[in-house]
């Protein structure tokens, strides 16, 4: 799959063109070695960030500061940034300030992981000044340079790294492992929004079974706020998940208060989502489960959300300690109702305020909103039909106005 190489020859071609060198890097590179789907392609380059700005026509300075341009052409966009090596680090996170450099290699020995720190040309050279082909084939995830010195530098690369173990496979090298078991404290200074992005990138690996292994022995989640509530030894790490089905497990299974999602700085959206499976896990938690209240719990959340729900119970019985049953926990059933509800928000129904307003002969008022509450109620339940002329005659029928 070298496509999307091809498809970006013309920035590498034209920076070489003015005198600059230029190469593929980091994860495409990787990617493309190991036979993976590529992401996004990056380019680094001898150029400074005015000179690329200055040679393309449509760029955008996203990182200017720290050499990186993106180069927009071909419907595509493209990370080029400048050689550059990294200032001091303090705290164990990565400095402020670069420093740009004429040479590949130095560009390079900054990068973290050796199949990270691959550069290729435009005819599939590689430049590895690092071996880290031959880590690839060999399947070893190994710190560039010094482990020891590298995870110091920045301990967000502990959790690179085993993220990058949930995704491959690959066995993380020794001396690399025993730098992470050494420099894990330092995962309390990054800041915990860094964090999350490779925790979800762990979470969703295809092996993330194996790197829960190396989760435990480096100590992560004994430096992380939120998970540290949690014994790691049996920390609940399910497979095929998603990381808001994983944290509001870990929320139900060990009774965490949802005010200690705060500490994650997650977005409100995400808040909301963790919260519905939650309330999710609550509902299949009761002793009798009441056919109306189910659908309504569908019609709430969603096909998906409840399904997903189901399959985590199904597949993790006893350590959510849900009980399952077949019956309701039936994933066609959960289909079948909500693709029978008749209406699947508010806005469906074929009254509004307005409409309620003029049948009744009233001013607006609080009493709307609790009409509605039960009319909607009622429609998803099937007691009335949504039509306005039913709903109407419903409302007279069953509800003090
Ligand atoms: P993904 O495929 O998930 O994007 P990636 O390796 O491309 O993985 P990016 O965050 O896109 O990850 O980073 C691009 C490249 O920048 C990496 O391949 C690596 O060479 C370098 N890099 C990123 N983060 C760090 C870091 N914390 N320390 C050193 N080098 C890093
Ligand atoms: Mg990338």
């Amino acid at each position: 799959d070298f496509q999307l190489f091809e498809e970006a020859k013309w920035v590498i071609d034209t920076l070489e063109n003015n005198n600059h060198k230029a190469y593929f890097v980091g994860g495409s590179v990787r990617d493309y070695l190991m036979g993976r789907a590529l992401s996004d392609v990056d380019i680094t380059t001898s150029a400074l960030p005015d000179d690329v700005e200055l040679l393309f026509g449509r760029t955008i300075p996203i990182g200017k500061e720290h050499g990186t341009i993106i180069v927009l052409g071909n419907n595509q966009q493209y990370e080029v940034t400048t050689f550059r090596k990294d200032g001091d680090y303090v705290d164990h996170r990565r400095p402020q300030s670069v420093q740009f450099v004429t040479d590949l290699y130095e560009d390079v020995a900054r990068r973290d992981f050796t199949m990270n720190a691959i550069a290729m040309d435009t005819s599939y050279q590689l430049h590895d000044y690092f071996n880290g082909y031959q880590d690839i084939q060999s399947k070893i995830i190994r710190a560039v340079g010094t482990p020891l010195d590298r995870m110091e530098e920045d301990a967000l690369r502990i959790m690179r790294g085993i993220r990058f173990q949930a995704q491959t496979n690959f066995d993380i090298d020794p001396e690399t492992l025993s730098a992470m078991q050494q420099t894990a404290y330092g995962l309390s200074h990054i800041a915990i929004e860094r964090v999350i992005v490779e925790l979800k990138k762990f979470i969703q690996g295809r092996y993330v079974e194996k790197s829960i292994h190396t989760i435990n022995r480096v100590s992560v989640f004994e430096n992380l706020p939120f998970f540290n509530k949690i014994n790691h030894r049996d920390m609940f790490v399910p497979l095929e998940s998603n990381f808001e089905m994983w944290i509001a497990s870990l929320c139900f299974i060990y009774q965490i208060d949802t005010t200690e999602l705060q500490q994650l700085k997650i977005s409100n959206e995400e808040k909301r989502e963790i919260k519905a499976y939650i309330d999710i896990f609550n509902f299949f938690n009761q002793d009798t489960i009441l056919k109306t209240e189910l659908v309504q719990l569908i019609y709430k959340y969603g096909n998906i959300k409840v399904k997903n729900c189901i399959s985590l119970i199904q597949q993790h019985e006893r350590q959510i300690s849900i009980q399952y049953d077949p019956f309701i926990m039936n994933l066609t059933i959960i289909d079948n109702i909500y693709d029978k509800l008749p209406i699947y928000n508010k806005s469906d129904l074929s009254v509004d305020g307005k409409i309620l307003m003029q049948a009744f002969n009233r001013n607006g008022g609080p009493w709307l909103k609790v009409i509605l509450n039960k009319v909607e109620h009622a429609v998803i339940l099937n007691k009335v039909n949504n039509s306005k002329h039913e709903i109407i005659e419903w409302v007279r029928e069953h509800v003090e106005i």
